[in-house]
């Protein structure tokens, strides 16, 4: 199972990852140590490049593990939050490394993020500042206790990305760095033949990816989950995963979760997105 970046940037120079290692071990364990009384970090292993790059990883990180909490979920396992800055170094370590092939590598390294098993990719080149290195550091973040609810099971495309997006913005206003502004859902000219039913699987992500580019798709879904996390509250995202990795089924899982066939929801949003759009705003993080 895959979890998809969130915008495109183009990569440069610099091969520093590797020959690093042991400044990064001495970086982590300083970063452990130092947090200690503050957040629960010592499964987070973070290897960055600058001092800025870490403290805003970190923040993000630390806040993110804050947020769910409140939902009984902490880490159980290591994870490590590696910054990568050369997008041809990044996407054959993602090809060799990680078994992508090599059209999935190339759009994955071109994204803010990248979340798989025990590893957090941040792409500091497309997340340039620290306000988006948090951001992304968060939606990855959420990515991985996702895959921790339900481990190697393949979820609901939109909602995954949704429910990753809605949580940064959350995280990040819970940490006090950004003002989350909602802007006209206009201004984001989505294509009508948009629908949540198309974004189930992964495969239908990356096709809706390369078909409307990844902010649209990404808008999209995180339109459909926070409106369907304003009506339920986060927790029933927290009890779709659960109910994901005992039963293995999308839609009894959903229906348990959000009280609610998953069908039914799908048609519904459509409808407001038909009927309402005048009215609707999107949510995105600005300093
Ligand atoms: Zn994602």
């Amino acid at each position: 199972m895959y979890y998809f970046p969130i915008v495109e940037a183009k990569g440069a120079v610099s091969l520093k990852y590797m020959a690093v290692l042991v400044a990064v071990l001495a970086a982590g364990f300083f970063f452990i140590n130092y947090h200690k009384t503050v957040v629960p970090m010592e499964k987070v292993t973070i290897d960055a490049m600058t001092a800025e790059e870490k403290k805003s990883i970190e923040v993000g990180a630390g806040e993110t593990i804050k947020y769910f909490k409140k939902y009984n979920q902490a880490p159980k396992n290591q994870v490590t939050i590696v910054t990568m800055n050369d997008k041809q170094v990044y996407e054959d370590l993602l090809v060799s490394r990680y078994k992508l092939n090599r059209d999935t590598a190339e759009l994955v390294s071109a994204g803010r993020g990248f979340y798989t098993g025990d590893t957090i990719f941040i792409n500091t080149k497309a997340a340039a500042n620290d306000l988006l290195r948090i951001a992304t550091t968060a939606h990855e973040f959420t990515h991985y206790f996702q895959n921790q609810m339900a481990p190697g099971i393949a979820g609901l495309a939109w909602l995954q990305e949704g429910m990753a997006d809605t949580a940064a913005c959350d995280i990040l206003e819970q940490a006090g760095q950004a003002q989350i502004q909602p802007l006209p859902v206009k201004q984001l000219k989505l294509p009508a033949e948009l629908s949540l039913a198309n974004l189930k699987t992964d495969e239908d992500w990356i096709d809706a990816v390369n078909e409307y580019g990844a902010n649209t798709v990404y808008a999209y879904s995180a339109l459909a989950a926070r409106r369907l996390i304003s009506q339920k509250g986060f927790l029933c995202c927290i009890n779709f995963y659960q109910e994901l990795n005992r039963t293995h089924n999308i839609e009894t899982s959903f229906k348990t979760a959000f009280g609610m066939e998953l069908s039914e929801y799908q048609e519904k949003f459509s409808e407001y997105m038909k009927n309402d759009k005048d009215s609707i705003y999107y949510y995105n993080y600005y300093r």
